[in-house]
């Protein structure tokens, strides 16, 4: 099965900042990206074992319910003292408050209780997986790691979840001490996102090959708006939003005060209620706000 241009496809996310990010992928290629959340999908629980499984039923789920093709992904860190953990509990080590802090300790703390913490540090990777599916059932799976070493204490105020343990192979800073563009041409979501793109995307397009237009790291952005918790975090996110929004002006659809004021009362308005802290559901919707049209 191919994707041609003009194709819809169904981003298995209800998450607007990725739905944003794969349709500027995808969006050279003729094809337009919408939403699970847009279509009113239900999102699956992710009850498989393994990264692909559990980026294979989010898929299949919304290409099924859409009659669409749909891609969805999964990531997470793996350690390897650890025998592969966190692992698909990356995001519940982090516990109901998504605190990040605590997971990189519940980290550090298992690898010490098994005497993981010597020479350049115990072996780890992140990865991340992307599944294509078709409604017929048909699916494509593209897998992305990036290799290196975890550090304690964690270091560097960027990136977000376990970024500030690990230090990419090759570097000596953690990827919470990298600027998010560094983090984000080495990413193991950029890796995934790449060998997608060789094998469904660059074939329908004449511009294959072709430089990359520069982007928002909206990856790292919407990852950013999806841990924070505290008023301080709330406050760094906000900063980096004002320094996006001079470094990408272009790539803002509201730019005047009043439009953004406009878009982000529309998305605080249309929210659904959930228990997430208020601080992270104001972060998102501000975020959204600044694609919102
Ligand atoms: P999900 O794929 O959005 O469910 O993310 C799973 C979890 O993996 C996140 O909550 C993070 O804890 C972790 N994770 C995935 N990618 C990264 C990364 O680039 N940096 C740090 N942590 C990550």
């Amino acid at each position: 099965m191919r994707l041609s241009k003009g194709t819809r496809v169904v981003v298995a996310s209800h998450n607007p900042g990725k739905v944003w990010e794969i349709n500027q992928l995808i969006h050279p290629y003729g094809l337009d990206a919408v939403s699970a959340g847009d279509l009113g999908l239900a999102e699956p629980e992710e009850t498989e074992t393994t990264f692909e499984g559990n980026a294979r039923l989010k898929a299949v789920a919304a290409a099924k319910g859409s009659g669409l093709p749909a891609l969805a992904d999964d990531s997470g860190l793996e350690v390897d003292c650890l025998d592969g953990a966190p692992g698909i509990y990356s995001a519940r080590w982090a516990g109901p408050g998504k605190d990040f802090g605590l997971a990189m300790k519940k980290v550090a703390e298992e690898i010490a209780r098994r005497d993981g913490w010597n020479g350049a540090g115990p072996r780890a990777n992140f990865i991340s997986v992307l599944c294509l599916a078709w409604p017929n059932g048909d699916v494509k799976t593209f897998e992305g790691k990036v290799f290196g070493n975890l550090v304690w204490p964690p270091r560097g105020g960027n990136g977000f979840g376990y970024d500030p343990m690990f230090v990419p192979k090759g570097d000596v800073r953690t990827f919470g001490e990298m600027e998010p563009h560094e983090k984000y041409a080495i990413s193991h979501r950029t890796r995934a996102f790449a060998a997608f793109k060789a094998a469904m995307l660059d074939e329908i397009s004449p511009g294959a090959g072709e430089a990359e237009p520069e982007g928002r790291d909206i990856v790292a952005f919407s990852a950013a708006a999806a841990s924070l918790s505290t008023r301080v975090e709330a406050a760094a996110f906000i900063g980096r939003l004002k320094d996006d929004l001079a470094a990408h002006r272009d790539q803002w659809k509201n730019v005047t005060l009043e439009s953004y004021l406009v878009a982000l009362e529309r998305q605080l308005g249309t929210m659904t209620d959930s228990n997430e802290p208020a601080w992270r559901q104001l972060a998102k919707a501000m975020l959204a706000a600044s694609n919102d049209v």
